[in-house]
């Protein structure tokens, strides 16, 4: 298969994933087929509510119509505010059936940013649960709960004929961490999510009799591959809900008592589950997200049938290659481009790097993105002419720095930039700078990651008072922290100093920072 053969072309220094004729549908055509084909078959659970997948497709189908009636009108963002339930999967497909562009708010994410969100993708409407949420929304947007609408599409708005998904118009918005503090939204097309959907049920394969553990928090596009892999291809989707993604043991147990035959989860999340004991003998599993390590992959291979490290920025699709782990793990690679992608390595002035050096991974082909909403800078600066590819292709710079291996796999080498990952989240230490920076009586906050070895590697974050404010302790930090910021960007460590430590030309000397270890956090 092409994970050992790739194909070079020109030009030269340029990485080719098997080529594999799109089909022209969307992953939601795909789940439709499902239900015309095996409607008995069980679709989604969570604890104890199961649909199958008629049942998941009417009441997809209602929820589509009560969104119609409220015009929610193609290319449209509708945001969902919900958890990992089944609610979330049958909002989903309805967006997607009522022409419109979903974009998902985590649970728990603070009012302000949810109010940015919302007005950044100029959403109109957010999807909820039974409990509304109970939030100031923008002017222009309302708040409806699934079941509210999905009664509505009873009323006289719901006469609207369904219309064929357009296939120039975005799937879904799912937001980054902006180095300025200004998250990003990507926007990312039907035909992209396809592409990596297809690579996964034919690399892992998921089908009928499949059941496919979802465990990622929707706002990480992940999610989408592990919300859609099993509905496109009849498997079922086994939903976590929101406390046991929290307990390790209680995940272990339900992937023994369901019979989960699949399912991905970030490298730190796979150190706990393997504490907790897991061991799923017939299960294939994925990794990803942040670096893998030969220890972290011997013992997860050892566990499971068959292991894939996969890697990606959210800008290309969930993931761009793809690593079948061995069963004797020496060395960690990325793999390869999957189906209908290409990478090449470049140098600071875009120039292809000679063989076996490092430098910046740039991926063009299927999964490259349409681009950041509302960036168009952004996006010139990061999504730029393809050489030699097909005519207006584009190739989106990822700023991590890989190395192609003399046995022609890739490896990741680190980022050229302050990107860091906090347990698989994806942080830019500029936004937590800028996010902090504004709480009253501050200075200034520089934050930086600090490996806490076998505990893995946390946030830190160094605070100075304003001169004549009070110093704040550390838990006030953090308290502002939450206010402002996703939890994931929220300090474990943070210290409190006099002044930052500056270089000859008075800058920040990161390095001169002291350890942050015991230092009041
Ligand atoms: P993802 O869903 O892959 O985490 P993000 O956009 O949040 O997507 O983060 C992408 C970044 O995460 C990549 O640019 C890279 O720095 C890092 N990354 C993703 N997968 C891997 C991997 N398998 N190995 C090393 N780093 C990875």
């Amino acid at each position: 298969m092409h994970q050992s053969t790739p194909v070079r072309s020109a030009p030269p220094a340029t990485l080719v994933g098997p080529d594999r004729p799109l089909p022209a549908t969307t992953v939601l055509g795909r789940f439709e087929r499902c239900a015309a084909e095996t409607p008995d078959a069980p679709a989604v659970s969570c604890g104890d509510r199961r649909l199958s997948y008629r049942e998941l497709d009417t009441a997809a189908e209602r929820l589509a119509a009560g969104l119609r009636g409220r015009g929610t009108g193609p290319g449209r963002a509708t945001a969902v505010h919900l958890g990992r339930e089944v609610d979330l999967v049958v909002a989903l497909l309805a967006v997607w059936k009522s022409g419109g562009v979903y974009l998902p708010l985590d649970p728990g994410l603070p009012a302000d940013r949810i109010a940015f969100l919302l007005r950044d993708a100029q959403a109109e409407l957010v999807l909820t649960g039974p409990e509304p949420t109970a939030r100031q929304l923008p002017d222009g947007v309302t708040s409806a709960t699934v079941d509210e609408l999905s009664a509505f599409s009873a009323g006289p708005g719901a006469a609207a004929a369904a219309q064929p998904l357009r296939p120039d118009i975005p799937a879904y918005v799912i937001y980054t961490s902006g180095s300025t503090g200004r998250p990003k939204g990507v926007r990312v097309g039907h035909r992209s999510l396809l592409n990596v959907v297809l690579e996964l049920a034919a690399a892992m394969p998921c089908g009928p009799g499949d059941r496919w553990l979802a465990m990622a928090a929707p706002g990480f596009d992940i999610s989408m591959a592990e919300l859609t892999v099993p509905l496109a291809t009849g498997a079922e989707l086994v939903l976590t809900g929101e406390e046991l993604p929290r307990d390790p043991r209680a995940l272990v147990r339900l992937v023994r008592e369901s019979g989960i035959t699949r399912m991905q989860a970030v490298p730190s999340q796979w150190r706990l589950l393997l504490d907790a004991g897991f061991d799923a003998p017939d299960l294939v599993a994925m990794t990803g997200g942040e670096a893998l390590t030969v220890p972290l992959a011997r013992a997860l291979r050892s566990r499971v049938a068959g292991l894939f490290n996969g890697y990606g920025p959210t800008e290309t699709t969930v993931l761009s290659t793809l690593w079948r782990v061995p069963e004797q793990v020496t060395d960690i690679s990325i793999g390869l481009p999957i189906a209908n992608t290409r990478l090449s390595l470049v140098d600071d002035r875009l120039r292809a790097v000679a063989p076996g050096e490092a430098g910046e991974l740039c991926i063009a082909g299927a999964g490259v993105s349409l681009g950041y909403l509302n960036r168009a800078e952004l996006t010139a600066d990061r999504f730029v002419a393809e050489p030699g590819g097909p005519a207006g292709a584009l190739r989106y710079r990822t700023g991590d720095r890989c190395r192609l291996r003399p046995d022609g796999l890739l490896e990741f080498v680190g980022r050229t930039d302050d990107q860091v990952k906090i347990r698989g989240q994806r942080i830019e230490l500029g936004e937590v700078e800028a996010g902090l920076a504004a709480m009253p009586g501050l200075d200034g906050a520089v934050a930086a990651v600090h490996d806490q070895g076998a505990e893995g590697t946390a946030l830190a974050v160094y605070v100075v008072a304003r001169a004549g404010a009070p110093a704040p302790s550390p838990a006030q930090v953090r308290e502002f922290g939450r206010t402002v910021l996703p939890s994931a960007m929220v300090p474990s460590l943070v210290v409190v100093l006099d002044r930052f430590p500056l270089t000859p030309n008075g800058k920040v000397d990161r390095r001169a920072l002291p350890a942050p270890t015991g230092a009041g956090a």
